[in-house]
């Protein structure tokens, strides 16, 4: 029987020993959820997936999913096919006829593998032979073995499969198998791009939004909940927690020395979120900081925030700088929403001369000029959950 497949390469799990089938298990669950809605069933045959069964008029819809599941390496549609070389060449003939539709000159390679060494012709012999046949049958094509427009992919395992194609897919580890973390998120760049980097090691996310209404708006708080959409895409399911922040914010502007307010706005985010986190049994945070981007973000300032929470702080951009962020942005798609003017509540009630090297014995004295205890669980018990999924 010959039928359309999806062909499922994995990235790093090969590396994982006697933990494979965890991160195969994984992988697969992670994939029929980002297939939810469309039929389909998963073969797992010797170090492949294969997502079969679905109809043509979502193949392209389906593979475009598969790119943004973590854990995978590559995507091809792909036809599989009985292992007689009649077939093979039948397949590849019908691939290579859809590729040169547009009447040009084109050029290609042909691939093989023998996985199933019972198969009568060697890789070489596939190559060769198969590349021959297509240049008879075609007339607008030519071998070009360093840099092929077509790569023509034959793979001889339990079934021959062919494919023309072979689409990169997201990298990294099965989401669901490196622990959970939570994910400070506000409505800027950087900080979905930091969720987006510690999923991709196979991280689990919470996420925690601190919004101050009404001087943030409702639209700043539907600006969030669709990055966390954005970012679910490829992270899975995100509980996203938004904290009422306003009471504590207006406290700390009353009260404390103007220029440490936003570091001390910036550790009381942490030890909310550090409540939360353990609730959600996530073991770690997670920020959007970047060396030296903002007064908040020197070494100094670092240090004063790390020391409000005991957790450790993961804060993958830490080395890079604004451009390379928001080329990861682009790429994983939550540019164009983290740009929508909105208030953050980091960006009302900013000093204006914040100190740039706090000392943390300063900043501590500050924070103890307030009892704020009874404040963070409020703004926790107040916090609405919301779960954020494609
Ligand atoms: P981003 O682009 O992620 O907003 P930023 O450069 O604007 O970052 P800051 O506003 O200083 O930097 O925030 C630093 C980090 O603090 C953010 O990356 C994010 O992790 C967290 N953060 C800031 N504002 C909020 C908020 N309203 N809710 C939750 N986390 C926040
Ligand atoms: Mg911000």
């Amino acid at each position: 029987m010959t039928e359309n497949v999806i062909l499922i390469r994995y990235a790093e799990i090969h590396l994982k020993g006697l933990n494979r089938p965890f991160f195969e298990r994984k992988l697969e669950h992670n994939i029929r959820h980002a297939l939810h809605d469309i039929d389909h069933k998963i073969r797992n045959e010797s170090g492949r997936i294969y997502a079969v069964g679905i109809s043509d008029t979502q193949l392209d819809t389906a593979a475009q999913r598969l790119t943004k599941v973590f854990g995978v390496h590559s995507v091809s549609i792909a036809v599989s096919t009985e292992k007689s070389w009649e077939s093979v060449k039948q397949a590849a003939s019908e691939l290579m006829s859809r590729e040169i539709q547009d009447g040009k000159k084109h050029t290609f390679k042909v691939f093989a593998k023998r996985a199933d060494k019972k198969f009568p012709m060697t890789s070489e012999e596939i190559c060769r032979e198969l590349g021959h046949e297509l240049l008879e049958s075609f007339d607008n094509i030519s071998v070009d073995i360093h840099t092929p427009e077509i790569k023509v992919g034959v793979e001889i395992r339990d079934k021959a499969i062919i494919y023309t194609n072979e689409i990169r897919g997201a990298g990294g580890l099965p989401v669901g198998t490196s622990g959970r973390a939570a994910l400070l998120l506000s409505g800027g760049i950087d900080s979905p791009v930091a969720g987006y980097m510690i999923a991709k090691r196979g991280v689990e996310l919470s996420a925690v939004h601190f919004f101050s209404y009404p001087y943030t708006s409702e639209r700043a708080k539907d600006k969030v909940i669709d990055l966390a959409k954005i970012v679910s895409e490829y992270a899975g399911e995100i509980r996203l927690h938004v904290v009422p922040f306003t009471e504590i914010q207006l406290t700390i502007h009353e009260r404390c020395p103007e220029k440490e307010t936003t570091l001390l706005m910036r550790r009381l985010m942490m030890k909310i979120s550090q409540k939360i986190a353990e609730k959600d049994g996530a073991l770690a945070l997670i920020t959007g900081e970047s060396i030296g981007q903002v007064a908040s973000q020197t070494v100094e300032a670092l240090c004063c925030t790390d020391d409000a929470v005991t957790m450790p702080v993961f804060r993958p951009c830490i080395g890079m700088d604004k451009m390379e962020i928001t080329e990861i942005a682009k790429r994983i798609n939550t540019f164009e929403t983290s740009i929508i003017p909105e208030e953050d509540c980091c960006t009302v009630f900013v000093p204006k001369h914040p100190v740039t090297k706090p000392v943390l014995q300063n900043i501590r004295e500050s924070e103890s000029l307030v009892d704020f205890e009874d404040m963070i669980e409020k703004a926790i018990a107040d916090s609405e959950l919301i779960i954020c999924k494609p």
